[in-house]
């Protein structure tokens, strides 16, 4: 498999928690981005690892990609589709924000072959969505999803948060009945992190941002899962949720560890080993992709080893776990030789389990995962 991605790195103005590449913007994102990267889209569809490489996911990231009008986005869109070799049926997502969406923008992206729509909701709490620093409240929210229901989108992805600051269990279960009455295909449910350098760090670090307590958090976690599970969704990953059949393709990719290409400002891709970032600055960005330059930060080689602990790594972060097989024929390596004691351990204690030829963590593991792949890295 073989993913695009393409970053858009302008929001309507920052977030208080959010540490991803985007820089606020009024009005329209700039035309010359656009043009820069179909530019970028042009030169890279001649690279030579691209020949006998079919495109399988293209996800337009950002930053608030919806930012631009239809016309812009069906360009970008079909440019992808023009110029790389893609499979037929390929899952197309996008990334938006409630107060970024209007009917004919969606019905032109969909028409461009846009295919699955991710809606930054956050939550159906109007307070907390002000404590966040979001620019839309939740009546928005559900027009957003209304008008990509109309528009024809079938496949609609809703992003939440927890353990937001003063968030009561209430709170949370209320937004839970509210994304379940919209009846969306996939959840991603992340819990807020303070993040460096973001508004909410600073908050944190004078006391005046006040978290829940973990018991409360685990309390919010697990009437999540139980009501996503009577509700029919499955935990694929850690933090997604999908009806059958409704997983993110594109995502799974990365979490299989494998290849895709990034485009536009501070992209990264993945190929076959080789690690490549692009630079950040989004003027910068637009400068050398018109002087036909090639707008990389920084590369790396990865060592056969370290893509195998990556692998492993990401592998497990999927509840299905990863394929010993597939790591076998990949790297010719099998985690219990080369982790030896530290994985030893882990089964011992429970935290991770080998069957039908997959590791993965166990139940008791998944709260407390971010520790023990650490101990993988
Ligand atoms: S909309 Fe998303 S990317 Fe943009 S500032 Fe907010 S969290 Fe960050």
């Amino acid at each position: 498999m073989s993913g695009l991605y393409i970053h858009i790195p302008f929001c309507r103005h920052k977030c208080c928690y959010c540490s991803f590449v985007s820089q606020p913007c009024t009005g329209s994102p700039p035309a010359a981005y656009l043009e820069a990267l179909l530019k970028h889209i042009r030169q890279y569809s001649r690279l030579d690892w691209l020949k006998d490489r079919e495109i399988t996911s293209i996800f337009i990231g950002g930053g608030t990609p919806s930012l631009y009008d239809g016309k812009s986005l069906a360009r970008l869109i079909s440019a992808c589709r023009y110029n790389f070799t893609c499979q037929p049926g390929l899952e197309i997502s996008m990334e938006s924000n409630p107060n970024s969406l209007s009917p004919a923008q969606l019905s032109l992206c969909r028409e461009a072959g846009l295919n699955r729509l991710s809606i930054g909701v956050q939550s159906f709490n109007d307070r907390l969505l002000m404590v966040l620093g979001r620019s839309h409240d939740r009546n928005q929210a559900r027009l957003a999803f209304s008008m990509a229901r109309a528009a024809g989108f079938d496949n609609i992805n809703l992003d939440l948060m927890y353990n937001l600051p003063g968030q009561s269990l209430d709170d949370w279960r209320e937004t839970l009945r509210q994304v379940m009455a919209l009846a969306p295909e996939h959840l991603s449910i992340y819990e807020l992190s303070v993040e460096p350098g973001t508004p909410f760090a600073e908050l944190w670090e004078s006391r005046r941002l006040n978290l829940l307590a973990e018991e409360e958090v685990v309390e919010q976690e697990n009437m999540t899962y139980t009501l996503l599970e009577d509700e029919g969704f499955e935990r694929y990953e850690i933090s997604n949720f999908a009806r059958p059949g409704r997983q993110c393709r594109h995502n799974l990719n990365y979490w299989r560890n494998g290849s895709y290409l990034g485009l536009g400002a501070a992209a990264v891709s993945c190929l076959s080993g080789l690690r490549l970032r692009n630079i950040e600055n989004a003027e910068t960005y637009i400068k050398m992709v018109c002087q036909g330059l090639t707008p990389l930060a920084e590369g790396e080689a990865l060592s056969i080893e370290a893509s195998f602990r990556e692998s492993v790594i990401m592998g497990l972060r999927m509840l299905k776990g990863v394929s010993l097989t597939d790591l076998q024929l990949r790297y010719d390596l099998h985690p219990l030789a080369y982790y030896g004691p530290i994985l030893h351990r882990l089964i011992k204690r429970g935290l991770i389990a080998i069957d039908d030829n997959y590791m993965r963590l166990s139940a008791e593991a998944l709260p407390v995962a971010n520790q023990i792949l650490a101990e993988l890295v």
